[in-house]
């Protein structure tokens, strides 16, 4: 009542604000370069975090410095968003990054999000050995070897924690036309990485959650689009919303399983919006 006759009446932060708020907390991001994963890495700073995006690239691209940029006009008191180059399928590498990130942040890690991927299209009966394996070890083995550093860290500094992988529908289903064996195993692959983990990390407060898209266009997914003119109305017309995402529509989804208001979500599967898994 206040508020609406009042027009100098600034609100307090309700109770949900505040549990979606990350200030303070710090955040690994894998593939946070360029599409979902830097999206998942601008969305979290926005929520006050700490953001670390591993990739590939000795230095991050253009786009990634125009998120950090952004970033800093955001002027948040604890946002930041830093970048270091590690290949996930090292996991020698991945478990000192994030050791170090720990020790350097203070003896904490608070989120875990595991977006890097990659997809190769092969015919199952033509699909080479090398292309299987490197397919798997991008997808499956080095988002658990990021899931792995993350728990051992927060278990190391008794903190609770969310770990969120990025999975996909294809990990359920598979559709007639498409040539992608290889994708559909890894995702498969963390459906169950995210159950095992928590079931064994929930006692200590850590909890452990997928996140399947639906068929978002980035860089990823315009391969295919850009070379078959009808796909992207095909895709759209699988859709209960008869379309392809956008990939800011992740952000509401990731930042409430990164913060308090989902504490007791563990084991899920959150899908975006992908139709084959509904029948259609
Ligand atoms: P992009 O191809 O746009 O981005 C993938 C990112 O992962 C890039 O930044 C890439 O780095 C990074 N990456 C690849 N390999 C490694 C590695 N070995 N170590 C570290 N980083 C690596 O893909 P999307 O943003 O579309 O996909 C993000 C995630 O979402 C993936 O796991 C994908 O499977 C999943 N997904 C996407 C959907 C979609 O419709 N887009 C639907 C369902 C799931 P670099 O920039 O160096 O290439």
């Amino acid at each position: 009542l206040r508020a609406r006759s009042d027009p100098t009446f600034t609100p307090r932060p309700t109770l949900l604000q505040k549990e979606f708020d990350l200030t303070g907390r710090v955040a690994v991001v894998s593939g946070g370069n360029r599409g979902l994963g830097l999206e998942i890495s601008e969305a979290l700073c926005e929520a006050g975090a700490i953001v670390h995006c591993l990739d590939l690239p000795e230095t991050p691209g253009d786009t990634w410095h125009a998120t950090q940029k952004y970033v800093k006009r955001l002027n948040l008191p604890s946002a930041r968003l830093e970048y270091a180059n590690v290949d996930v399928t090292n996991q020698g590498l991945v478990w000192d990054t994030i050791e170090k990130i720990a020790e350097n942040e203070g003896g904490r890690l608070d989120v875990c999000i595991a977006a890097a991927g990659i997809i190769t299209g092969s015919a199952c009966l033509d699909c080479p050995a090398e292309e299987f394996s490197k397919v798997m070890n991008v997808n499956t083995n080095g988002v658990f070897y990021l899931a792995q550093a993350a728990g051992r860290q927060m278990v190391k500094y008794g903190r609770p924690g969310s770990i969120i992988l990025i999975a996909s529908a294809s990990g359920t289903v598979a559709n007639i036309g498409e040539q992608v064996v290889a994708y559909n195993a890894s995702k498969s692959a963390v459906l169950q990485i995210a159950r095992s983990m928590a079931c064994e990390l929930g006692q200590k407060g850590i909890r452990v959650n997928t996140i399947s898209p639906g068929y978002i266009r980035t860089d990823m997914t315009s391969v295919f689009l850009d070379a078959r003119a009808q796909l992207q109305d095909t895709w759209a017309s699988q859709n209960p919303l008869g379309r392809l995402g956008r990939p800011d529509e992740l952000r509401g989804v990731v930042t409430w399983l990164a913060s308090d208001a989902s504490t007791f979500c563990t084991g899920s599967e959150f899908v975006a919006a992908r139709g084959d898994l509904l029948g259609i």
